[in-house]
């Protein structure tokens, strides 16, 4: 087979799946000089999730917050190889990983193996559904590109259909009913944005159906973000009250159809009523699932057999009861919560890691010929035994590595009507803030990266918004300008 990508023989293989926050912040560290490193994802981008529920409604092009990952390879110092495939199977026993092309265009190979020596794994989580009937079939989830794509269009289907001549009022009432299943930060940031979108443009384009709009959000426990402080949980639910959300926690979704959701609400007195709620457009938001891939690895790992959330791992991140594999991001359990930052420390940990274990490896070689030298060149022994006590005390400096340690910068969330609700690590302790401040804070922390100050990074204590390139921060930033002066694009594609 033709492949320009030749292994070099002395280099041990590293194989990357995924392009996402781990595998991506891993890649951007890595001296990818000291391995054969191969990185496989069914994306050939990274995805910038902070900034996609901002995608639903136009305020930002979904192109802005993509980053072509050929683009952060061609930087590399050595070159890495990439497939777009989706990993099939990690076959522990035999250290391959089976790979599949999925793309619509069809060459004549499209399943084959890769070895590898060193692998990790950063592939996420997916969306869960727990097995709530008609979810799959019918709502739409908001963790892909094409997720926010088919919300976009499918708000402006609902709003021309409303509109149309004669439509029956209820069903008017039904098509402008936005229902958001999970209080958690997607649905939130979700619902916010989506109140935006008919405030300052909806509104304006089509008086006639404006007063009908309506966005519920439906919440399984008592309240919205619970991972926010209180003060934070109250600000956002009285800030959804004015902007006219209306919020139903306690409330369990047990079924979804074409057009209702049925839920079962836990009254104040104890007692449960179920409820159906008609619908025009359904967003499900309701956290993270354990993707096949990773189950299936995990059954062939006795040592992962008590793990449900994902591939338990040690403090240096390798994958329990496994030799040579290592996890990062949504897929992993290192005791952290499902976020970009946990993610993007643990790949910045990861590189940190193999930079120093291909160091340790190229001293201990040396170590090892110099000391068979010594026997060779007897009058340079001196010389030689102190060129070797130098090396042991790099290389004990080198092998000290630290474990894992995650460091918490805080909590950022879009609450829509240019709020934002902040819990901000700060000086050992915690800032809470809520309002227009915070919210030019989460815009500022965005925005002013476009020119990448030093001093802006004394404000912005989201360290991993530092990682979106130069070219997207500017493309951000003139998707708001450009929203902000001619509002938002509501062609439906
Ligand atoms: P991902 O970033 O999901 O990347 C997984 C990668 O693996 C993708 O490239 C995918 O294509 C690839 N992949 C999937 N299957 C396979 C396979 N079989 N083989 C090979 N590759 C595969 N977190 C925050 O901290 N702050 C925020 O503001 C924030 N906002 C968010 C907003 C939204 C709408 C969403 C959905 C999430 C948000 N998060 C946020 C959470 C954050 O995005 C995730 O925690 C983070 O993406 C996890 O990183 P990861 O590398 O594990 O996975
Ligand atoms: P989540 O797990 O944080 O929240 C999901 C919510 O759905 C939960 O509160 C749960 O009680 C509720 N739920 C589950 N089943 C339900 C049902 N049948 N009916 C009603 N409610 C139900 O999920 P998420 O918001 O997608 O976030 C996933 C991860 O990504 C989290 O770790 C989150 O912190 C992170 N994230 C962070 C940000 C941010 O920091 N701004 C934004 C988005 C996501």
């Amino acid at each position: 087979p033709d492949d320009q990508f030749t292994p070099d023989p002395t280099k041990k293989t590293l194989v990357i799946l995924g392009t996402g926050w781990g595998s991506v912040s891993l890649l951007k560290k890595l001296d990818t000089a000291n391995y054969n490193v191969v990185v496989i994802s069914p994306r050939n981008y990274f995805l910038f999730t902070p900034l996609l529920p901002s995608c639903t409604t136009g305020n930002i092009e979904h192109r802005s917050i993509m980053e072509p990952v050929r683009q952060i390879l061609r930087h590399k110092k050595a070159a890495v190889k990439f497939y777009e495939a989706e990993a099939t199977k990690i076959d522990y026993e035999r250290k391959v990983v089976k790979i599949s092309d999925n793309s619509d265009i069809k060459g004549t190979i499209n399943e084959t193996e890769v070895p590898y020596d060193m692998l990790v794994v950063g592939v996420g989580a997916e969306n869960a559904t727990f097995g709530i009937p008609g979810v799959r079939e019918h709502s739409c989830f908001l963790k892909e590109i094409r997720d926010a794509q088919a919300i976009r269009t499918k708000i402006m289907d609902c709003v021309e259909t409303a509109a149309f001549k004669d439509q029956d009022s209820s069903e008017i009432d039904r098509l402008l009913h936005m229902v958001v299943v999970g209080g958690g930060p997607t649905g939130v940031e979700f619902a916010g944005e989506l109140r935006d979108f008919f405030d300052e443009d909806i509104k304006k384009l089509i008086p006639e159906i404006s007063p009908r709009f309506k966005v519920t959000l439906i919440e399984a426990l008592p309240t919205v973000l619970p991972m926010f402080s209180k003060q934070l949980i109250d600000y956002t639910e009285s800030t959804f009250k004015e902007e006219h959300i209306e919020i139903k926690t306690k409330t369990m979704v047990k079924k979804v159809t074409d057009k209702t959701v049925e839920a079962v609400v836990t009254n104040p007195d104890g007692s449960k009523s179920t409820i159906t709620i008609p619908y025009g457009l359904l967003v499900w938001a309701t956290g993270n699932a354990v993707r096949p891939l990773i189950k299936d690895l995990m059954s062939q790992i006795p040592a992962q057999k008590d793990s449900r959330r994902g591939l338990a791992v040690n403090e240096y991140l390798v994958v329990q009861g496994a030799r040579d594999i290592w996890a990062v991001g949504d897929c992993a359990v290192a005791g952290y919560a499902p976020t970009a930052q946990v993610a993007a420390q643990e790949g910045n940990f990861l590189a940190r890691l193999f930079n120093n274990m291909a160091k340790t490896e190229a001293l201990e070689t040396r170590i090892n010929e110099l000391s068979s030298n010594l026997n060779l060149k007897p009058g340079n022994v001196t010389e030689i035994t102190g060129e070797i006590e130098g090396l042991e005390k790099q290389l004990r400096h080198i092998k000290d590595i630290k474990p894992f340690n995650y460091s918490h910068q805080g909590s950022l969330a879009y609450i829509g009507s240019e709020k934002a609700v902040a819990d901000i690590a700060w000086l050992n302790g915690n800032v809470a803030s809520g309002g227009k401040l915070t919210y030019l804070f989460w815009r500022s922390a965005y925005l002013s990266m476009c020119f990448s100050s030093k001093s802006t990074r004394l404000f912005i204590t989201y360290d991993y918004i530092n990682k979106l390139l130069a070219r997207n921060r500017v493309l951000v930033a003139l998707d708001w300008v450009k929203a902000k002066l001619y509002g938002r694009d509501v062609s439906r594609e």
